[in-house]
């Protein structure tokens, strides 16, 4: 059952902590461990310590909804062409200095938390808007599992399909509960360097190759992985040929990779924007490494972002950043050429939602 609608000062029960035999409590969430005492926050700053438990504070705030296109998220390859109503809430649990959506995820006053939104509201609201799915994006849904757990319940309810976009920063236990209820999930593989994620966002990577395995090979979510490619940061090609060598051998060749564009934000604004000869070279080496669905992100590139049969190489679904411009899979998907199965999920395709983004109230 979903909890009542709780206010922020009181939270509402996390359900992965444990005690410790000093007296301080450990959050078990993600592999921070954050150990507090009485009125501590996390780093995530959205969970809690309240007397003897650990609360989760943003449980029914979000920081606004947005009708996207699900390229957006980005995931290619789940009901191309579909709107999602997309939403975050505070907070995040990895610091990164190159943050390109710092304004949510270091709300730490927590004063951009307008919108109440019960669960059922959201779910109404994304038939309504005529949305196929709902995204927990914008921060990391990690953080707010809890309340995330709910929404996603009663939106497959509803017949809406969930989305997570997370860094997959996630502990074990809280894992298995929080993707059962997903049915696709963008995984940001930040770098692929232990320094990288040490120096610039405060974490491991190890915990996050974990969630993508588990992910393969324990559930049946649909994913799909995103690397910001930051320039002298993470974008070397011995370091792209690493990551690309990893996800062929412990994920194989149809789990879709998207190196998108850095733009000058939050801590890094000393660092251009990533050029769009860096995407196309990224790209480039990880096809050679064998993956079948590499895409350029966050550029005009319409080579770089069309999906390719790989039985006979024709373009299947042409697309210039969001918005697809040709659409040759059948409703269960194969390509229209050959039969060759493109890997995802697909159904009736009629049209593209296109680039626009549309915000949505969720009260009338
Ligand atoms: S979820 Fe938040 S409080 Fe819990 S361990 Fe992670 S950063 Fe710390």
């Amino acid at each position: 059952m979903p909890h009542p609608h709780p206010s922020i000062e009181t939270g509402v029960p996390g359900r992965y902590w444990h005690a410790l035999p000093d007296g301080r409590l450990q959050c078990d969430v993600c592999p921070r461990y954050c150990k507090l005492n009485e009125g501590q926050r996390g780093l995530c700053f959205v969970r809690a310590r309240q007397h003897d438990r650990i609360v989760l504070t943003t449980y029914g705030r979000s920081s606004g909804f947005c009708i996207d296109p699900i390229e957006k998220k980005p995931l290619d390859h789940f009901l191309p062409g579909t709107p999602v109503l997309s939403f975050g809430t505070a907070g995040c649990n990895l610091s990164c200095k190159f943050c390109q959506n710092w304004d949510i995820s270091k709300a730490r006053a927590l004063d951009r938390l307008q919108d109440e939104a019960a669960p059922e509201a959201i779910a109404e609201a994304a038939v309504r808007t005529g949305c196929r799915s709902v995204a927990f994006t914008y921060n990391d849904p990690v953080i707010f599992l809890e309340y995330a757990v709910d929404v996603a319940q009663a939106c497959r309810a509803r017949g809406l399909k969930t989305v997570a976009v997370s860094a997959g920063y996630i502990a074990a236990e809280p894992r298995v509960e929080f993707f059962r209820h997903m049915d696709a999930a963008n995984i940001d593989l930040k770098g692929f360097t232990e320094g990288f994620y040490k120096n610039l966002c405060s974490g491991r990577i190890a915990p996050v190759l974990e969630t993508l395995e588990y992910l393969k090979h324990a559930t049946g979510v649909w994913f799909e992985i995103t690397t910001l490619l930051i320039p002298g940061e993470n974008d070397s090609a011995h370091e792209i040929e690493a990551e690309s060598r990893w996800v062929m051998e412990h994920l194989g060749p149809d789990v879709p990779l998207h190196f998108t564009a850095f733009h000058p934000d939050w801590k890094m604004t000393d660092i251009p924007a990533t050029p769009a000869a860096t995407l196309t070279r990224a790209r480039r080496i990880a096809l050679g490494h064998g993956l079948r669905y590499v895409y350029t992100g966050n550029v005009h590139d319409p080579e770089g972002g069309s999906t390719y049969c790989p039985g006979c190489g024709t373009a299947v679904i042409g697309r210039d950043w969001y918005k697809i411009l040709d659409y040759q899979v059948t409703d269960d998907g194969r390509c229209r050429a050959c039969s060759h199965a493109i890997a995802g999920l697909y159904e009736h395709f009629t049209k593209s939602f296109g680039s626009r983004r549309i915000p949505v109230r969720l009260t009338a």
